[in-house]
């Protein structure tokens, strides 16, 4: 349950690219939804990706969400900074049992997974096929010795079989709640996600450790995001019953698509809230180029 009795609301963009419309209807929707329920409204960095963040987009965050009369609290949580936190839940997961180590580069796994025809994830990417799950620990010490990098992959079969000890009965779910104040309980299937990595090669950790990890540091009881996230909300509540948190509410928001009708990608710069500004478009213009009238 919420931690807190005041409702505690964010919007989480990762500083990968400027922000655009998506984004706009992502904070204009958290924020209506904050002041909805007399709530409190965070913004918080997602800045795990040292490749693809850069202060110039974390700038620009904060000057389209000021110009879009968005006010937010500070201070403001950035990822980069609390990766110690991450570290903390990932040992946490490795007593569990839950997690183990992956050595495979990408091109062995891309290989192997069509070999086998692996089924997709709900992102359509191939399912991880398994490859070193179960590896003798010897070897592991053996590879580790040598200094090959790894992820930290989740054992999904005995993540779920922990997941059910914990919950005594009671099934993996959460509540997606809608604008017109409905509830519905939605049945978590994590499994469809396989593997997944928890902690990346390049950083002790993931987008599903980071975004669990945080809201629950923040006393997050409602996240609003995107419809893309939809799915993999039954990951981010399977850790949460792993790492022993609470379980906010959601709301998944629709997404603003472009005329071929796919989600708006931080490359579609003509629809980066900073060039639609450059051009003339007011405030009013992006509440109603995202359907908010
Ligand atoms: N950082 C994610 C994004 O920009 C959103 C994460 C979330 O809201 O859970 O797509």
């Amino acid at each position: 349950m919420p931690t807190t009795s005041r409702p505690v609301l964010r919007f989480a963009p990762s500083p990968n690219g400027p922000l655009h419309l998506g984004h706009a209807l992502s904070a204009l929707t958290g924020l209506a939804w904050a002041r909805r329920l007399g709530g409190r409204f965070l913004v918080r960095i997602e800045d795990i990706d040292p490749e693809r963040s850069s202060e110039a987009y974390i700038e620009g965050i904060f000057r389209d969400l000021a110009w879009l009369d968005v006010p937010w609290e500070e201070p403001v949580l950035r990822q980069s900074q609390h990766l110690e936190s991450y570290e903390a839940a990932a040992a946490q997961l490795v007593r569990l049992g839950v997690l183990y180590p992956c050595f495979a580069s990408r091109r062995e796994i891309a290989e192997a997974s069509a070999a086998l025809s692996a089924p997709r994830d709900p992102d359509g990417a191939p399912l991880y096929p398994g490859l070193h799950r179960g590896m003798a620990t010897e070897e592991i010490a053996l590879r580790r010795r040598r200094g090959e990098p790894f992820v930290m992959r989740l054992d999904m079969t005995r993540a779920l079989a922990l997941a059910e000890e914990h919950l005594g009965g009671a099934p993996l779910d959460f509540t997606e709640l809608d604008d017109e104040g409905g509830q519905q309980i939605i049945l978590c299937d994590p499994r469809r996600w396989g593997d997944v990595v928890i902690q990346r090669k390049d950083v002790p950790t993931s987008y599903h450790l980071s975004v669990v990890v945080d809201d629950a540091a923040q006393d997050i009881t409602h996240v609003t995001r995107g419809r893309d996230l939809f799915a993999a909300t039954d990951v981010h509540r399977l850790l949460q019953v792993l790492l022993d948190l609470p379980a906010p509410l959601y709301a998944h928001h629709r997404l603003i698509v472009d005329e071929s009708g796919r989600k708006l990608a931080k490359s579609a710069r003509d629809t980066s809230l900073a060039e639609l500004r450059a051009v003339g478009a007011t405030r009013a213009d992006i509440r109603r180029m995202v359907g908010l009238t």
